[in-house]
């Protein structure tokens, strides 16, 4: 449990942070809140020659209306995200999936940049950001580009990011009043969903249902037809090809996205 050595170099602005990757090309990794880079380390899933330290950039690290949006710096830590009055206002989605990460110390050192990069599908805030069709804000040696969620996830793990660019920011519509719902299913507390379950404003994502953050689109067009809860959360394992591991098989987690998508939806206020 022992990582292979490495340097480590501390950006101190986006633009140190780029030209670092610049500089060191493959052999450089981010690291902001390390919980989830430290553990693949000390397993050797990653071997970065070089970290880049950007969890101490204090300018990346903010939450603020902006015209119709809520910015959220990349550096924010969950703990932030889950308590920052004008996302429980505005975007009570992400704040309360953010107030359900891991556990209290995971969520004071992770970073809402770091868990959108990791890309786990199993994860907390890439489904939200998916339901809330939410985008990041990128920056590289070309200066910044904006990606939205449905292009931003690629796979297990994967994401458009290119090697030299780094999370500067994560943007979200404006929602006060809107209905939400977010439904996350655990064996213990503080572990990783099942499945979980994200929606608002017609959108429906979920978690751990296939290689990335999954929409479900049949129960989206179902609503949209009007449909109620019932009848479209049934839909909601179609198109999905969960895993299978000692949490449960395929059609478990199947069963899963029906029943948390319904529970979901109530939430939303989406009658039966
Ligand atoms: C015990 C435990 C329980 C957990 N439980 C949950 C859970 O229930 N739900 C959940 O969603 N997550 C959970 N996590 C993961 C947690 O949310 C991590 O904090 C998060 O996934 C990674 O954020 P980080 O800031 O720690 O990133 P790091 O570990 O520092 O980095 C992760 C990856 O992202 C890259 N990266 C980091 N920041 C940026 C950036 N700004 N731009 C581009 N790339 C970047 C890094 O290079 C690395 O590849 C848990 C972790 C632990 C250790």
């Amino acid at each position: 449990m022992i990582t292979s050595p490495f340097d480590f170099v501390t950006a101190r602005s986006a633009e140190q942070a780029v030209a670092l990757l610049g500089e060191y090309g493959d052999d450089a990794k981010l690291l902001a809140g390390g919980h989830s880079l430290l553990p693949m380390m000390k397993v050797r899933l990653a071997a970065p020659a070089v970290l880049v330290d950007i969890g101490g950039i204090d300018e990346l690290a903010y939450v603020r209306l902006d015209g119709d949006d809520v910015a959220v710096g990349a550096t924010t830590r969950h703990a932030a995200v889950a308590t920052s009055a004008v996302l429980r206002e505005q975007v009570p989605l992400l704040a309360h999936a953010a107030g359900l990460v891991g556990d209290p110390q995971v969520r004071h050192r992770g970073t809402i940049g770091g868990s959108l990069a990791h890309a786990d599908p199993a994860a907390d805030l890439p489904v939200a950001l998916s339901a809330l069709g939410g985008r990041v804000v990128v920056q590289g040696p070309a200066g910044r580009r904006e990606i939205g969620a449905d292009d931003f996830f690629q796979g297990y793990f994967t994401t458009a990011l290119a090697e030299d660019e780094l999370i500067v920011e994560v943007r979200l519509a404006r929602r006060p009043g809107q209905g939400w719902g977010y439904e996350k299913f655990t064996r213990r507390a503080n572990d990783w969903a099942i499945v979980a379950a994200a929606t608002v404003g017609g959108r429906v994502s979920l978690a751990n249902m296939g290689s990335q953050p999954v929409r479900a689109l049949s129960t989206e067009q179902a609503l949209a037809s009007g449909s109620g809860a019932r009848d479209a959360a049934a839909l909601a394992a179609e198109g999905t090809r969960p895993g299978e591991d000692m949490h449960g098989d395929a059609e478990y987690r199947r069963h899963l996205a029906r029943v948390l998508t319904r529970r979901a939806l109530a939430s939303a206020g989406v009658a039966d």
